[in-house]
């Protein structure tokens, strides 16, 4: 069958952008897993935060709700600080101050049962919200399959060479031609742009940690997620009582399948009583992914200015899941020609602005 254009990676951002060209375009999704959703899509810490990654992501995550709707419940984000926080506290409101983002200051300890003492600032965003990422993920691989898509797994790219205006795609799966290669790769994005001879922009990957707690007490199901304004952690309720804890680690790594440390999950415990008087009494599950960011962290999609047929879908950090729907319209719209979706502006994110 012939396609006109592979997208390189079946993760969140390939499968979402997968189903909105899909109707439009003949696509073919190379995934070099048996399994799509094998790296950071299925690690994620599943929430939806307008305020997450800050002012340049915010209006990815803001325009991506309506659609992320059916999959959205309830949360809450309390981000707390100590008195040495204030400016940080400060920064934060300023940053979001016009964005239409609802952030009351508010008594981090009236939503918080043993929080330590010395926690004595909170600013409440009451939008935050879990995401079913799993049904997500899924319903874009249905979507995208039956716009005709076609999804091949066991199919990691090698090689790309460029003739005549079509790429031939050399892959794990044997070899396919198409007209655009769209670099979907996650952590291996700066790997699959080398393979096609497009110049990489400096994304590198990061291991983050989280780990599943049994604590006394048990975490209030009405409690928001819990986040250090200084970064230093987050925890968030989870079904059964259970918390999802992390010490927002961000360790460069190289590609790989990323694995927990002991040390961060112990770091991530540690700070934890340091913020709650509550026992752990038990370490559940553990995991850790990699987070990519380009060198601004911002994303970076569009057509590479160096390399004819290439597209950028890449850098998603730590926010590619709750920017899915939109970062997906704004690449279709860019790969397909089109205006670009109100709201977002395409400059931020596009790739030449790391290539002169
Ligand atoms: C611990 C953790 C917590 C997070 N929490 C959140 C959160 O709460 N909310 C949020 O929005 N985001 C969160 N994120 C970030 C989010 O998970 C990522 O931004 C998002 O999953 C990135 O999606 P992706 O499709 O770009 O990458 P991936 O899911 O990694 O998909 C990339 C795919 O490309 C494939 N690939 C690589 N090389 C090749 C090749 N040569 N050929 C073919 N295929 C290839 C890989 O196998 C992989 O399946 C978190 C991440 C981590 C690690």
């Amino acid at each position: 069958m012939t396609h006109d254009i592979a997208v390189v990676g079946a993760g969140i951002a390939g499968a979402s952008l997968a189903a909105a060209i899909g109707p439009r375009a003949r696509v073919l999704l190379l995934e070099a897993e048996a399994q799509p959703g094998y790296h950071a899509t299925g690690r994620s810490a599943a929430f939806w935060s307008e305020t997450y990654g800050g002012p340049a992501i915010q209006p990815l995550t803001t325009a991506s709700g309506a659609a992320l709707a059916p999959y959205l419940q309830p949360l809450g984000s309390l981000h707390i600080g100590r008195a040495g926080d204030a400016p940080a506290i400060d920064t934060f409101l300023a940053d979001f101050a016009g964005s239409g983002v609802a952030l009351e200051p508010v008594d981090p300890a009236a939503l918080v049962p043993g929080l330590r003492s010395d926690w004595t600032l909170g600013v409440l965003e009451p939008s935050c919200a879990y995401i079913d990422v799993a049904r997500l993920h899924a319903d874009a691989l249905a979507a995208a399959r039956r716009a005709g898509a076609t999804l091949v797994t066991d199919a990691g790219l090698i090689g790309a060479q460029r003739a005549d205006g079509r790429w031939r795609i050399d892959t794990a799966a044997g070899r396919f031609e198409v007209a655009v290669l769209v670099n979907a790769a996650g952590a291996w994005a700066d790997a699959v742009a080398t393979r096609a001879g497009a110049r990489p922009l400096g994304i590198r990957a990061y291991r983050r940690t989280v780990a599943q707690l049994r604590t006394a007490p048990g975490a209030p199901p009405a409690m928001p997620m819990v986040a250090d304004i200084a970064g230093r952690f987050y925890f968030k309720p989870e079904a059964g009582g259970r918390l999802w804890l992390s010490p927002h680690d961000e360790t460069p790594t190289d590609p790989c399948d990323a694995a927990p440390e002991d040390l961060d999950v112990a770091l991530a415990v540690d700070r934890f009583e340091h913020a709650v008087d509550w026992r752990v009494e038990a370490v559940e599950r553990r995991w850790a992914g990699l987070r990519s960011f380009a060198p601004d962290r911002r994303p970076v999609y569009g057509f590479a200015p160096d390399a004819p047929g290439f597209f950028w879908c890449a850098g998603q950090g730590g926010f590619g899941i709750q920017t899915a729907p939109a970062a997906a319209a704004l690449a279709a719209a860019l790969l397909l020609g089109e205006g670009t979706p109100d709201g977002l502006d395409a400059e931020l994110y596009a790739p030449g602005r790391f290539i002169a």
